[in-house]
Formats: structure tokens, C-alpha cells, sequence
């Protein structure tokens, strides 16, 4: 497990490098260490390390983790897709939200967060890549989404979320994340009090600093390789 303390040591490293290269202030991005797959002593060893927040995708994998982490106090983001039937379990025991992406979504959230928790922070995910498959609102309908779940008292909306498709050429993955940043812009512009860019991933992440993200989810560089056969 000395491993996941290096390799958090290797990331910051990244983190502070691409920060300093793009010339913004330091400590700008929040790390989010994206635990999915990985057992609670991947977790335990990153938070004995000082890693305080953790991603995860699939809610029944994850309830067991958090309850056994606990203890800890670590701050918890669902980041996978949502379906309807599990915006309960979500509202009940996340801090975040990054994969908000229609009202209703958003509403079942709204009426299942405990009133005894703080509001739910909440980014919309945002399709940016135009490939019908992929889950995300349309650029066209974010600011109609960001107004609806603006009304909803239980959830806090702090930012847009991207997953950018189509390999590995840089230029296309600059101008995908420059697109979702000039959405965020416009959002901001439209009165939204918005502070969180949720953009970057283990192999992208210094093209998302350089495009303005203040927090990547990064995995694989963390823990190392998912079975990449079940996600
Ligand atoms: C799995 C996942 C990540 C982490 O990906 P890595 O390439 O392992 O860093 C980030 N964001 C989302 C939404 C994910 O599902």
C-alpha cells in the first residue's frame, strides 16, 4: 500500500506542475481520488496520506465502503450515472453530485436529502462531445436544467462535470474542455454562483488544468488498473 502514498505524492506533483505552467494560483485544484473498484484499504491507506475526497460510480459497491469508512469523515462524490431508482441511496449519503443531468434527476434528489444534512452539492454533467450515446444534458438545455435545480432548497449547484470522448488527440480534448469552461462562463455571466469545473482524469489531467478545471477525478493513476472487462 505505499504504493497509493507515492503515487498520491506522483499526482500532486502533476497537479502543482500543471498549475505553475498555466500560470494559476496554486493549490486552485481540488483532488478528487476516485476510489470505484478499489477495496477500503486502498481508501484507508490514501486517507492515512491525507486524501479527504473520494469518488465513486456505482452506488451498491459504494454504501459498504462509505459505512465502513465512517470513522474517517472523508467527503464522499457520486460520480457515476444516475438512474431514478437510485437518487435515494445518493441523496442519503454523498456530499456531491457530479452527474446531474435532467430535472428530474435533480428533484428526486431535492426530496430525498435528509433535512439534517447540509444541502447537496450538485454539478451538472454536460454532454460536450455530441455523441448521442453519452449521457450528459445538451449545452442547449444547461442553462434551463441550472435554473431548475437553482429553485431546489435541498441542493446546492456548484458546477458543470464533463467526461470528454474521441481518444487521445490533444487539440480535440483542449477544445472540449474549453467548451465546457466557456458554458460555466456563461452561467456565471447569467448570475449563477458557480466554483467548481469538475474536469480531468488520470490521462488527461494537465490539459484540464490548463483549460481552467478546479477539480480532477483521477483513479487508475491512484490505485492503478480497473478490470477493465466489468468498468
Ligand atoms: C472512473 C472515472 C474517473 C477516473 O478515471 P481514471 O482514468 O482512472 O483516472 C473519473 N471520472 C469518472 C466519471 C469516472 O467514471
Amino acid at each position: 500500500m505505499d504504493t497509493v502514498k507515492s503515487a498520491l505524492q506522483a499526482v500532486h506533483a502533476r497537479i502543482a506542475k500543471a498549475i505553475l505552467a498555466a500560470g494559476r494560483a496554486p493549490g486552485c485544484v481540488e483532488l478528487l481520488a476516485v476510489s470505484k473498484t478499489f477495496p477500503v484499504a486502498a481508501i484507508t491507506t490514501a486517507a492515512h496520506a491525507g486524501q479527504r475526497a473520494f469518488g465513486e460510480s456505482y452506488v451498491q459497491e459504494a454504501l459498504p465502503k462509505l459505512a465502513a469508512l465512517r470513522d474517517l469523515s472523508l467527503t464522499w462524490h457520486f460520480i457515476g450515472p444516475l438512474q431514478r431508482n437510485k437518487t435515494q441511496a445518493v441523496a442519503q449519503h454523498f456530499d456531491w453530485v457530479h452527474s446531474v443531468d435532467r430535472p428530474l434527476i435533480a428533484q428526486r434528489l431535492n426530496d430525498a436529502r435528509p433535512p439534517d444534512m447540509p444541502a447537496l452539492n450538485v454539478c451538472l454533467q454536460v454532454n460536450i462531445s455530441d455523441e448521442t450515446s453519452k449521457s450528459g444534458v445538451a449545452p442547449a438545455n444547461l442553462p434551463a436544467l441550472a435554473q431548475a435545480v437553482a429553485t431546489l432548497p435541498r441542493l446546492r449547484l456548484r458546477g458543470l462535470m464533463a467526461i470528454p470522448q474521441g481518444g487521445t488527440d490533444s487539440a480535440i480534448q483542449h477544445a472540449q474542455f474549453a467548451r465546457l469552461h466557456a458554458l460555466q462562463t456563461e452561467l456565471i455571466d447569467q448570475g449563477f454562483a458557480l466554483d467548481t469545473l469538475s474536469m480531468g482524469m488520470s490521462d488527461d489531467l494537465e490539459i484540464a488544468i490548463a483549460e481552467g478545471s478546479t477539480l480532477v477525478r483521477v483513479g487508475s493513476a491512484l490505485f492503478g488498473t480497473r478490470p477493465s472487462s466489468t468498468h
